[in-house]
């Protein structure tokens, strides 16, 4: 069975597409905590940052360069945030890496 995020790259799930490349979709959060919030994903499945290898650095690399471009592109100019959640503490309910961009509005620091 295959996972929500491969589930939804394989467009079986719907989504809102926002970008898409070889290596990646990105798509809009179907539960928004801020004015943008959008998801970008990798097209292989791992399951999280703790289950990437070395092989992974250019890929996760690239996850926040795309998170960059989609922030220029939305106009994030006065900055935005980009979160990987890991397993349970970190808050990780979908097990297949994602890059959440948040912007639009001031975020709060520390995270709860
Ligand atoms: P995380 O808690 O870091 O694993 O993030 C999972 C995110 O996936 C949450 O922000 C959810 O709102 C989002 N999400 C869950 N189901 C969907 C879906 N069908 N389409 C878009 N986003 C989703
Ligand atoms: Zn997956």
């Amino acid at each position: 069975m295959s996972c929500l995020f491969c589930q939804i790259i394989d467009g079986s799930i719907p989504s809102k597409p926002i970008y898409q490349d070889d290596e990646c979709y990105a798509f809009a959060d179907i539960n928004p905590q801020a004015p943008v919030h959008i998801l970008i994903v990798p097209r292989k499945h791992v399951a999280s940052i703790a289950h990437a290898g070395k092989e992974h650095n250019s890929l996760v690399g690239h996850l926040h360069w795309v998170a960059a471009e989609i922030a220029r592109s939305k106009g994030l100019v006065e900055g935005y945030r980009t979160v990987i959640n890991t397993g349970e503490h970190g808050g990780q309910t979908v097990e297949h890496i994602h890059v959440h961009l948040l912007g639009g509005r001031h975020l709060a620091w520390p995270p709860g």
